[in-house]
């Protein structure tokens, strides 16, 4: 039976939207947090991905998660540059999406507006890495440096587990879910005919086609971890302890003392990544405090220069400052999060405490002796370890 248009509530846009399933919010959402800042594109969270879960015959290209560098990195190549372009103009009246979604500019007979990558534009993962671009001297970070600087920053990418999700719109089999006790999408492997609808649909180009099977495959969340009350392998393995795993609450049941809540409802810090495309996508980014604004709004939406403000006052806010620590610091999932003392501690779904960070490392002063290399005479003094 052919799907029909309904209006459903994306907070994100900030006005109600047409999609092809009624309203469904999952028990709780599965989300990620990314502080763009921290990443240095050492892509242990990539590899941790790939030889968790692609490592098979067919799954060669694949990269569930994968790092490019902005502006010029795609995977594949152009992946988003080509979606805006066929989208048009994306305009925000306040906190207000003016513009169309792609489901709302969707072509007659189809259900997204979308694009097909070819075979060649998932050949080169890396393209584009490091190179800056224009300059940096406006930015509100660097405003005071002596010198010019261009600039180009990391954008940790993983399947945003949306919403209303595109490739479960499209798919003309009804093989793609999202799981109702966690918001997790996952393509059914045995429904799934291969026709590549989903490939076509998913902006975020994050269902990947599997040549061996002839399905489609994506990144699942890792819920096989997230079942134990454990982060994802991405999260765990990395070493900028930028990400964080956690679960997110619609917006009128947002509770502060939930991570997610309190950095995507309460401060609003973390947003979303291009939110006027109306997927509703639930990985959410604390944009980076180096680039031009204007870049940045089409990326995140109007609330970035707002992030960015409270970003540079983190360290005058014990709160955030203290649950920006508890990141990478435990394989479990914080479902709640105190700051008191001058320690962030982060406690499980039963309430007990599981760890423990102080926002101030102490700092201790020892005495040493040493030889010195002239005289070979023993002299004492004091060594700082911070
Ligand atoms: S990011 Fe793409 S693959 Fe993931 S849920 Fe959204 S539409 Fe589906
Ligand atoms: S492991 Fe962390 S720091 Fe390294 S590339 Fe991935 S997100 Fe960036």
């Amino acid at each position: 039976m052919a799907k029909q248009r309904v209006k459903v509530r994306n907070w994100q846009l900030g006005r109600e939207m047409d999609y092809w399933y009624e309203e469904s919010r999952p028990v709780r959402q599965f989300t990620m947090i990314m502080d763009t800042n921290k990443c240095i594109a050492c892509q242990s969270c990539t590899i941790a991905c790939k030889s968790t879960w692609t490592w098979g015959k067919g799954q060669e290209y694949m990269l569930w998660n994968n790092i490019e560098t902005k502006p010029y990195g795609y995977y594949p190549t152009g992946w988003d540059v080509n979606v805006l372009d066929l989208l048009g103009r994306q305009e925000w009246d306040g906190d207000v999406y003016a513009g169309e979604t792609l489901f709302e500019a969707a072509p007659a007979g189809e259900y997204v507006l979308g694009w097909a990558p070819d075979e060649a534009d998932w050949n080169h993962p890396n393209i584009g890495e490091d190179e800056p671009t224009g300059s940096a001297d406006d930015t509100p970070y660097l405003e005071d440096l002596p010198h010019s600087l261009m600039w180009m920053y990391y954008l940790q990418r993983i399947c945003n587990h949306c919403t209303y999700p595109a490739c479960v719109a499209a798919c003309p089999r009804d093989a793609i879910y999202k799981r109702p006790e966690d918001g997790v999408v996952l393509v059914d492997q045995e429904r799934c005919r291969g026709y590549q609808e989903c490939l076509t649909a998913c902006p975020y180009k994050k269902t990947m086609f599997n040549l061996e099977t002839r399905v489609s495959e994506k990144c699942i969340g890792c819920y096989p971890k997230l079942e134990q009350g454990l982060q994802t392998q991405c999260t765990t393995a990395c070493i900028g302890r930028l990400r964080l795993t956690n679960y997110l609450s619609p917006p009128e049941a947002s509770d502060p003392r939930k991570p997610a809540d309190f950095l995507v409802h309460e401060r609003k810090i973390a947003l979303p990544l291009y939110p006027q495309l109306g997927l509703e996508p639930n990985v959410y980014y604390i944009p980076p405090i180096h680039v031009p604004v204007p870049h940045l709004m089409q990326m995140f939406g109007p609330g970035v220069e707002r992030a960015i403000e409270l970003y540079k006052q983190a360290k005058d806010d014990p709160e955030l400052l203290g649950l920006l620590l508890l990141f990478g610091s435990t394989e479990r999932i914080i479902d709640t999060f105190d700051v008191r003392d001058g320690v962030a501690r982060g406690y499980a779904q039963d309430g007990s405490e599981i760890v423990a960070v102080p926002l101030r490392e102490p700092t201790f002063v020892r005495p040493f002796e040493f030889a010195t290399e002239v005289s070979g005479e023993p002299a004492t003094g004091y060594r700082h370890n911070t």
